[in-house]
């Protein structure tokens, strides 16, 4: 057994490996690659490649891929052997710079959205070196980005790296203007909590709807839910602890720096959260992480969910995507300083978020919509689908005291002066009801809580990157205009002001749950509710958003019109499948085994009348005659389903998407109704799957 440190990144190619492995010269080529994009010749490209080919094979490596998250949300891979043929009929292991810069693999089958014409289908993989290579499963993964050979980006990880930079670009500019010349680089920092669920695996080979969509499609409501509230934080059972154990195991070896565990609200939900990291590796890592959960759970029998909403009327789960901004120095922008100077500073980058999310606030919903997650936001636990931003009192009395230039309360009552005034220690807000908000500042980041469970953090960090970088750039545009005139601190003083009077609406510190809050943001505020996946797509068509995102460089439009086929295309493939797998269900299973049970209770009714004829029976009569209208409830909710799955509701895929919004999933939910209650009167003997107790209390 090796010891955490031991283990901890054994499997991948990172800093201490390259120093070990590679020529001075061309470790520090590599460096200046990987801290400043300078272009990799190919002679280092060969040098580094032999030394990673001669890292991985003495790590039982045979393979290597590149390893790329194209639009369908996983990653994706290619093997190809390290396995050369040699004179005199023997093989060398041999790697190539050319082989580790680029790939090409067959692309055809992944999503573009019409970007790939079909003579051209192929893409090409590229390296990104700023991510370290590792290996899984006796493979070398080399992390790329996808592109087409037009150099559209056909993958999340290309537009997430552009977004990165344009903040970066942005945020430097407002830097130098507080007489930062010290630093050269900004990135964003993510700490993605992965939520999910662990269930037996037999129990879930039982169950189609699982094993189809990911999630139940029918199951009544058991009589102990989560109620008790006795699931969250408590002793976590020996079969998941094992399972956690050799999980941590796996993530460590990958460098993952997995830290925190513990039980979730749900019955059999869990969290996972890993220190924070920069954003592009902390999005390679969480693909990962997804992955190594699935796998390892199988080792024991268990099988772990990763769809929003696996359960109906039991918490879903997702990602908190814990998000901030750091200097190459060091500095987190959104952490409030010790001087006043470092406060001003704080309190622009701050109000540049808020303004962000209030401008983009489409984007930001658009950027977690999926099938799946529709049914979790606005749901148990989950944020609303309308964002806000929650700051804290404290932070909220500050910010109301700059806009209204009154009187601060802090510890004692003054005029707050920027530039003059050091700012309270903000206390992290403790108080439950900030869980209820969906972007929510929690002392020093912001948390975004929307996204999926299931979904790549990519889209969500793209948008927010994107957001922020565009406050930025209004905010440099405004300051350098008046360079020079008068004081810095006066001109930031309204700059800050202004937003907050501006952006204020998108403030929110009371229960983002509440139906009078829903209200109140989109008919007093004029926030936007966007309920559901083709509502929430409609934004990738607003000309702002466009030419945001192309005016950062983020997407061309034409990247921006493929993604929104490609979603549309995806939401509606996803209903269809849980149509379907619904109507195969109630026909071949639930029907049957409640015409067996209503028929065994006929028979034995007949049996027992024959034998004693003075018998009433009238419970079983009643009961019999309510499963026998469920039968044909059943019968028809399930015709009424299969029509309309196929039907053509227009030209074009929105016109699909809305119908299978308003009526496929409408039909669905028509058709559980009456399952779910023929569940409650079947004798558990003859239903044909596992039920919710079974499922939710099976560990
Ligand atoms: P909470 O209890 O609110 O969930 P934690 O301190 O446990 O907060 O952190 C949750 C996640 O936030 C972790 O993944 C952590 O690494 C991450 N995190 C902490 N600080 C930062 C930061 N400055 N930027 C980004 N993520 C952060
Ligand atoms: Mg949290």
């Amino acid at each position: 057994m090796s010891t955490v440190p031991e283990l901890f990144g054994s499997m991948v190619f990172d800093d201490k490996v390259m120093r070990a492995r590679l020529s001075a010269d061309v470790y520090r080529s590599l460096k200046d690659t990987i801290r400043k994009g300078k272009k990799l010749d190919l002679s280092v490209a060969n040098a580094v490649a032999d030394a990673m080919c001669e890292w991985a094979v003495e790590n039982g490596a045979t393979h290597y891929t590149h390893w790329f998250q194209p639009l369908t949300g996983i990653t994706a891979e290619k093997h190809d052997g390290f396995l050369t043929p040699a004179p005199d009929s023997h093989v060398i292991m041999k790697f190539s710079g050319k082989e580790l810069i680029t790939g090409e693999p067959d692309a055809s089958s992944f999503p573009s959205g019409g970007l790939r014409a079909t003579f051209e289908a192929r893409g090409y993989t590229a390296w990104d070196p700023t991510s370290y290579a590792f290996i899984k499963e006796k493979t070398l993964c080399i992390p790329t980005a996808f592109c087409s050979y037009g150099g559209e980006a056909l993958d999340k990880k290309t537009p997430l790296l552009r977004s990165m930079e344009a903040l970066n670009r942005q945020a430097l500019r407002v830097l130098k203007l507080f007489g930062n010349s010290d630093v050269q680089h900004v990135v964003t920092n993510v700490g993605p909590e992965q939520e999910y669920f662990l269930i037996d695996r037999d129990m879930y080979l039982k169950r189609k709807d699982l094993i189809f969509t990911g999630r139940t499609l029918f199951g009544a409501k058991p009589p102990k839910g989560q109620e008790l509230d006795d699931h969250y934080f408590g002793a976590i059972k020996p079969r998941v602890k094992a399972f956690m154990e050799e999980l941590n195991e796996e993530l460590w070896k990958l460098g993952i720096y997995a830290k925190t565990e513990h039980n979730e609200v749900a019955p059999c939900q869990h969290e996972l959260a890993p220190i924070f990291t920069v954003t592009n590796i902390a999005s390679d890592h969480n693909q990962l992480t997804m992955e190594i959960m699935k796998k390892v759970a199988r080792n024991h029998n268990l099988m772990c969910l990763l769809h929003e909403k696996p359960f109906a009327g039991v918490n879903g789960s997702g990602k908190h995507n814990n998000w901030s901004m750091s200097t190459d120095t060091g500095v987190n922008l959104l952490s409030p300083g010790e001087t006043p100077y470092e406060n001003a500073q704080f309190l622009l980058f701050l109000v540049a978020v808020i303004k962000a999310v209030d401008d983009y606030q489409g984007l930001l919903r658009l950027s977690v919509a999926t099938a799946g997650n529709d049914h979790r936001l606005g749901a148990n636990e989950a944020p609303p689908a309308v964002v806000s931003v929650f700051l804290g009192d404290e932070l909220t009395a500050v910010l109301e005291a700059l806009e209204t230039d009154s009187p601060y309360e802090g510890t004692e009552r003054h005029r707050l002066r920027l530039g003059a005034d050091v700012l309270p220690r903000f206390n992290r807000d403790t108080t439950d009801r900030n869980r209820t908000s969906p972007f929510a500042f929690t002392g020093n980041k912001f948390e975004f809580r929307m996204v999926g469970s299931n979904d790549s953090i990519s889209s969500a960090n793209i948008e927010i990157n994107a957001a922020v970088a565009e406050s930025l750039r209004q905010f440099a545009d405004r300051l350098e205009a008046t360079d020079g005139e008068g004081d810095f601190d006066t001109r930031l003083h309204d700059l800050i002001r202004d937003t907050i009077r501006k952006h204020k609406r998108i403030l929110f510190n009371g229960n983002g749950y509440d139906d009078a809050w829903i209200k109140e943001a989109t008919e007093v505020r004029g926030l936007k509710n966007l309920r559901t996946t083709p509502d929430a797509l409609q934004m990738l068509l607003v000309p702002e958003n466009i030419n945001m995102l192309v005016r950062h460089r983020i997407y061309s439009e034409m990247e921006i019109r493929s993604r929104y086929e490609i979603r549309l295309e995806n939401y509606i493939r996803t209903v269809r499948i849980e149509a379907l797998t619904m109507v195969d269900m109630a026909r071949r299973e639930i029907l049957p085994a409640v015409m067996r049970y209503c028929g065994d209770l006929a028979g034995g009714l007949s049996t027992k009348k024959t034998v004693c004829p003075e018998l009433k029976c009238g419970s079983e009569q009643k009961l019999i005659a309510k499963l026998s209208a469920l039968i044909d409830e059943i019968d028809e909710a399930t015709e009424a389903l299969e029509s309309c799955i196929d039907e053509k509701a227009g030209e074009n895929l929105t016109e699909q998407a809305f119908h299978i919004r308003d009526t496929v999933l409408s039909r669905m939910n028509a058709l559980r109704a009456v399952c779910d209650e023929a569940e409650t009167l079947t004798a558990a003997s003859y239903w044909p799957f596992p039920t919710y107790s079974d499922l939710l209390f099976g560990v």
